[in-house]
């Protein structure tokens, strides 16, 4: 079995690390450099994405903001999993928001903008505060506005403006309504071609500056992992959706409402990775492949920290007994996610107590994630 990922980062890396064991075998597309190269080591393979396209058994993705025209060629092959559709709402908010209408599940309220006389319907109508966010190309918070007070809007309309302007006819505002959570969830799940679903446990979700910090597993609230699940089962089926998916929650004091999906392996799943007998990875591969879907219950408790912007750890880390450490061989860069470390601990005393070890040994850039979610274990 061969597996073209459109998209080469460390989500392709860590897809392909989870299957060697199945003998399948992946490549991917380097979209940047329009390359097809091998998923561990980035080197170049003599093939173009067509010709790869065309040899795959099957052809799947790890990001969303895929080039239309490659799009369209591994949709067109008939190989394509998850599907076209499914990828376009990962990447356009108007047809996200379309789609989490059609699934019929809880949402922010919001607003399409095109123009200033929509922005100041989308204050009217909503009301403040409200959360800003351009329909594509978002993604670890950047491309957003906020606005509490009315008499900040026209300050920040002609930045909006000038985005729309400058994407010729492709860019809109969304507006939502600011939603007061208590705290941030997601839920990874499969679903394979059979309509067959199988959920990962919630996870709590802590962001410093918008990106991923920590991502701590909840094993404990069935009524909330019901909650959750049934949205995740609408919005997958009104997707016929084949592979692996997350969906981001707000907490709002014990009902859920989405706040995005990927259509893809998550970074909020990568305890899966230590904490469950089927990762997210080898789940997703396994589903668009066609084979069984893997266990996703909660081996043990569990949680993931992001190494974001250092070129390096500390080994001493890999002496505590439950750790596991996941480096992605890509160049350093400020912010950038470098690898992330997995903790999975018998109980949730020794998780906390590895949790505390490691705030030792870690770089000082995970330390006001590992403090937010310490006293949560
Ligand atoms: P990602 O990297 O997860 O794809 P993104 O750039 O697509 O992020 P969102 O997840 O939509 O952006 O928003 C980033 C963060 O902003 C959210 O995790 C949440 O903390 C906050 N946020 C987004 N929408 C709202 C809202 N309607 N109300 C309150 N906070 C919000
Ligand atoms: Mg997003
Ligand atoms: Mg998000």
């Amino acid at each position: 079995m061969q597996v073209l990922i459109l998209g080469s980062g460390q989500l392709a890396r860590m897809m392909c690390l989870a299957v060697e064991p199945l003998n399948i075998k992946t490549l991917a597309y380097d979209v940047g450099n329009n390359t097809v190269v091998h998923p561990l080591t980035q080197q170049p393979e003599p093939l173009s994405y067509q010709q790869a396209i065309a040899q795959a058994d099957v052809i799947t993705a790890e990001f969303e903001h895929i080039p239309a025209d490659v799009l369209a060629l591994a949709d067109a092959s008939g190989k394509f999993k998850p599907g076209a559709k499914a990828i376009q709402a990962g990447g356009d908010r108007r047809i996200e928001k379309a789609l989490l209408e059609q699934a019929d599940v809880a949402n922010a309220p919001y607003f399409i903008i095109n123009q200033q006389a929509d922005f100041e319907q989308a204050i009217a109508t909503l009301g403040l505060p409200l959360v800003f966010k351009t329909a594509k190309d978002g993604y670890d918070g950047k491309g957003q506005w906020r606005l509490k007070d009315a008499a900040d809007a026209a300050n920040i309309w002609p930045e909006m403006a000038q985005v729309i302007a400058d994407s010729q006819g492709e860019q809109a505002i969304v507006a939502e309504k600011f939603i007061p959570f208590q705290r941030e969830v997601s839920m990874i799940g499969a679903r394979n071609a059979a309509g067959e679903i199988k959920t990962y446990p919630l996870t709590e979700n802590h962001h410093e500056n918008g990106v991923l910090s920590v991502s701590l597993a909840l094993g404990d609230n069935a009524h909330l992992q019901q909650q959750a699940s049934n949205m995740f089962s609408a919005i997958v089926d009104a997707l016929d959706y084949v592979g692996v998916l997350a969906v981001e929650f707000f907490d709002l004091d014990g009902a859920l409402l989405v706040n995005e999906i990927a259509p893809r392996v998550h970074n909020s799943g990568h305890w899966t990775q230590q904490g469950c007998f089927t990762s997210q990875f080898e789940n997703h591969i396994r589903a668009v492949c066609g084979y069984p879907l893997g266990d996703t219950r909660l081996i043990q408790p569990s949680l993931m920290i992001n190494l974001l912007g250092e070129d390096h750890v500390d080994l001493a880390a890999l002496a505590l007994p439950e750790v596991a450490l996941h480096w992605y061989n890509k160049t350093n860069k400020p912010g950038r996610k470098m690898g992330h470390i997995n903790v999975s601990a018998p109980d949730r005393s020794e998780l906390a107590n590895t949790l505390q070890a490691l705030a030792q040994v870690l770089p000082k850039s995970t330390l006001a994630g590992i403090n937010a979610m310490a006293d949560k274990i």
